[in-house]
């Protein structure tokens, strides 16, 4: 059961997912929660080296794509200017967003990466989606409310994690 929890890799930032990575892992579809995964909250934008990392995931053929539990707004004056296709309210963990929007892009999930930083949200979505799950370690410290209390559990889950793979996030020790 834990094992559900478990990403399979836990990166300090998104950008460790660059186009090479991606290669190798036969990843042709990205889709990035957006709160504390890619900015944090407050954040109503991209920053630049966002833009470009998102360009050069698109430039090398890879789809990127948003998926998020928030409301429409926060997706789409995120992606505004990006051209990136998006889900919002998504309901992670639950898979009916995910699935709606892998149809959308015609991607199939073996081939799909989910990266967020909540495990009970974004990696569970996507282990149970029969994703490539990825952790990515909180941008702010700061959680809006709605998340902070599910932090303590997730240290746990981190914890059993960490004993088995040896992965604190810190640094890229390839494949799990
Ligand atoms: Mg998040």
């Amino acid at each position: 059961m834990m094992e559900m929890l478990y990403p399979k890799k836990y990166v300090g930032s998104v950008f460790e997912l660059d186009t090479e990575f991606l290669k190798r892992e036969k990843i042709n579809t990205v889709i990035f929660d957006i709160d504390n995964t890619l900015v944090p909250y407050w954040i109503k934008k991209p920053t630049k080296e966002l833009e470009r990392y998102f360009l050069s995931l698109k430039e090398s053929g890879v789809t990127v794509a948003v998926l998020s539990n928030s409301k429409e707004e926060r997706s789409r004056v995120f992606c505004e200017g990006l051209d990136i296709p998006y889900e919002y309210r998504a309901g992670k963990p639950g898979t009916g967003g995910l699935k709606k929007l892998l149809k959308r892009l015609g991607a199939s999930p073996e081939r799909s990466l989910l990266a967020g930083d909540q495990i009970f949200t974004d990696v569970w979505c996507a282990n149970k989606g029969g994703l490539y799950s990825v952790l990515v370690k909180q941008v702010s410290k700061k959680d809006e409310l709605i998340t902070a209390p599910k932090r303590p559990f997730e240290k746990i889950v981190l914890y059993f994690y960490f004993r088995k793979t040896g992965n604190d996030g810190k640094q890229d020790k390839g494949q799990q």
